[in-house]
């Protein structure tokens, strides 16, 4: 078991309808030595792959691609749900259903953040159904930019997002995957890892 893994089972808590809360080091309070490990560890996995800008999505992801960004010295771009007064410039936009919300958010880029050139390396805190990977590859490719990998802290393969994005072809790595969660028993399962 990884370290990730051991902090989910020793912090995590299982709520209804096969969600987890990370909410003490992940997704509200954030633990930086367990943030900087998930950031190292996409580092290792995607050692031998060209990278010339993190994306994210808001608002979760922002603390992890942050860390990957600082550790490969490359641009950190974070795709917005929520216009501003300064959101002025031209946009790639795209659709996700939320899992968590359980909305549908447009979400976007400006146009000037990503460029033909750009390897983007996709990262994010969770992948569930992989509406959120699914709508930030939209992006990169409206920008006729290539996705050069996916990384995730917490994947959870009794959902299909990372099974339909491998299939599709991409790569995708996660540092903790989940088989399965039991609300009344706060049992959690990691799938095996090679
Ligand atoms: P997807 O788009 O792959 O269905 O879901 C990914 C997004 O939903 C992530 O950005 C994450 O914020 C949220 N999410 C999905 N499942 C969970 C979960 O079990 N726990 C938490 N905390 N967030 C989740």
């Amino acid at each position: 078991m990884n370290f990730l893994e051991e902090k989910i089972l020793s912090d995590g808590i299982v709520k209804e309808g096969n969600v987890l809360k990370v909410d003490s080091f992940l997704n509200h309070q954030l633990d930086i030595d367990v943030i900087r490990q998930i950031a190292y560890e996409l580092k290792s996995r995607f050692r031998d792959v060209e990278v010339t800008k993190v994306l994210t999505i808001e608002a979760s992801g922002i603390a992890i691609a942050t860390m990957m960004g600082d550790i490969r010295e490359v641009p950190v771009v974070f795709a917005k749900k929520h216009e501003t007064v300064n959101s002025t410039d031209d946009k790639y936009v795209s659709a996700a259903y939320s899992f968590t919300q359980r909305r549908e958010n447009h979400v976007f880029v400006s146009k000037p953040y990503l460029s033909r050139d750009d390897r983007v390396l996709i990262v994010d805190d969770f992948l569930a159904d992989g509406e959120a990977a699914h709508a930030l590859i939209d992006i990169v490719h409206q920008a006729g930019a290539q996705v050069v990998g996916i990384g995730v802290a917490i994947e959870k393969a009794s959902q299909q997002g990372g099974r339909r994005l491998r299939d599709e072809g991409y790569r995708v790595e996660s540092v903790a995957n989940i088989e399965s969660m039991d609300f009344e028993t706060q049992t959690i399962r990691f799938v095996e890892s090679d």
